[in-house]
């Protein structure tokens, strides 16, 4: 039996599932998830010595690529100093000058932990600053797992969430509004049933947690003139798409302004951190200043930090986001042309450094099309590139990631592994 197998039955005995969180259990694909033990650069070493080219990059964080040697050196230097305390450092100054520098709406930032502390902080915020209650979401957007975001549309009804995991009071559901994503129509009716008891709207300008879905032209643009006019704060969860899609985020690079933003993954290089942040008067409503409570023993963590900072600073270097899409995009392009080569409805797109693949002729663009997709087709490409050495996210509906040290040479083994499976879909004996 391999080891990878082995472990998982000890973890299952110790852990519930034997995973730390759901999606690794690969049981949107079947089969054992892997074990991993090691990680350099674009790749992976698994607990039985397999080597695999990672689009997972710890689903999002790793965008310098697995331990980076200024990431680490930044992290041991920091370590040798302590590993937390609890009061203010330098460093977590720098980070969030550095922060609010380079995300075009922050004018100031708190440190978390995660980006689900951030998004619940952040709507917890907003509801504090606005006086009002509810808040809008859209089905297919992930924001983290605080009971208020765990909800999902209720049948017929505009106004009434319903939770999408057992534990979440219905009372609670009941506050979260939940329209389909790129439906700016929906969110016109939800702001006209109940505007002024929405304290905010929050969205992911990249929909990242539904395979990828890419927003429409305009959806953005008139959530944000909806959001000024009812007085309700938009926010953008950029947790996924800060510091992936640009340099700036997806505000930077739709030029759209939201009112909070929530960062997390690339901002913590691989550490766990998460932030939140916005303009100056929003953002002192929080604790010490204002009435919003927030708080965290391990916030702002120094190793955390140092990782976070080593990793903004090598996203800054001259062309790094250019050569990231670049990659990302002759990626998705050669994934497409060698599906069509054999018949294969697939299709697959970028934003920066992040991309998704469909079993489907065309993108999605709403959370039913994502639906639409051949799940069974994905699970058979997600085994043989896997045991061709090509380490996807083991679900038809995560994006995948790249990172720097992603080059021609992965690229092109990860075409020549998606040729063959594309090819036996079509082979003769095949059904
Ligand atoms: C990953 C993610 C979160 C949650 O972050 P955690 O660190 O896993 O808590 C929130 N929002 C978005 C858009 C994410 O992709």
């Amino acid at each position: 039996m391999k080891r990878s197998q082995k472990l998982f039955q000890h973890a299952q005995l110790v852990i519930p599932g034997g995973v730390n969180s759901p999606v690794r259990a690969f049981r949107a694909v079947g089969g054992t998830p892997l074990f991993l033990r090691r990680g350099k650069g674009a790749w992976v070493w698994d607990a039985d010595g397999n080597r695999y080219i990672d689009y997972v990059g710890s689903w999002g964080p790793l965008i310098a690529g697995h331990a980076h040697p200024d990431v680490l050196k930044a992290v041991e230097e920091a370590a040798s100093r302590g590993l937390s305390f609890g009061a203010p450092t330098e460093s977590e100054v720098e980070i969030a000058a550095l922060l609010c520098k380079l995300v075009p709406s922050m004018e100031q930032v708190r440190l978390v932990s995660s980006g689900t502390e951030a998004t619940m902080s952040a709507i917890r915020l907003a509801r504090g600053h606005t006086g009002r209650s509810k808040i809008l979401k859209f089905e297919g957007c992930y924001h983290g797992h605080a009971d208020s975001l765990l909800v999902k549309a209720g049948s017929g009804a505009l106004t009434l969430g319903q939770p999408s995991s057992a534990g979440v009071p219905a009372e609670i559901a009941a506050q979260t509004i939940v329209v389909d994503y790129n439906d700016i129509g929906a969110v016109e009716r939800a702001f006209q049933e109940d505007g002024k008891n929405i304290a905010a709207v929050i969205v992911e300008p990249v929909a990242g947690n539904m395979n990828l879905v890419t927003p429409r032209a305009g959806f953005l643009e008139a959530m944000r003139k909806l959001c000024t006019k009812h007085g309700t704060l938009l926010i953008f969860d950029e947790v996924m798409t800060g510091f992936r899609v640009a340099l700036g985020g997806a505000q930077a690079l739709f030029g759209i302004s939201p009112d909070l933003t929530t960062l997390g993954k690339v901002i913590g290089g691989g550490m766990p951190m998460g932030a939140f942040g916005g303009c100056r008067a929003i953002m002192q409503c929080i604790a010490p200043l204002g009435p919003v409570y927030q708080a965290g023993t391990l916030s702002g963590n120094p190793i955390a930090v140092a990782a976070g900072l080593a990793t903004l600073k090598l996203v800054q270097a001259a062309g790094f986001y250019e050569r990231l899409t670049a990659t990302a995009l002759d990626l998705c392009e050669r994934l497409t042309a060698a599906a069509r080569q054999h018949r294969v409805a697939f299709s697959a797109q970028n934003v920066g450094g992040m991309f998704g693949m469909y079993f489907r002729a065309t993108p999605p663009s709403t959370y039913a099309e994502v639906m639409q997709c051949d799940r069974a087709t994905f699970s058979h490409f997600f085994h043989a590139m896997l045991a061709d050495g090509v380490y996807f996210a083991p679900s038809a509906f995560e994006a995948c990631f790249l990172s720097a040290a992603h080059g021609a040479p992965e690229v092109e083994k990860t075409i020549r592994a998606a040729k063959r499976f594309f090819a036996t879909l079509n082979a003769p004996h095949s059904t």
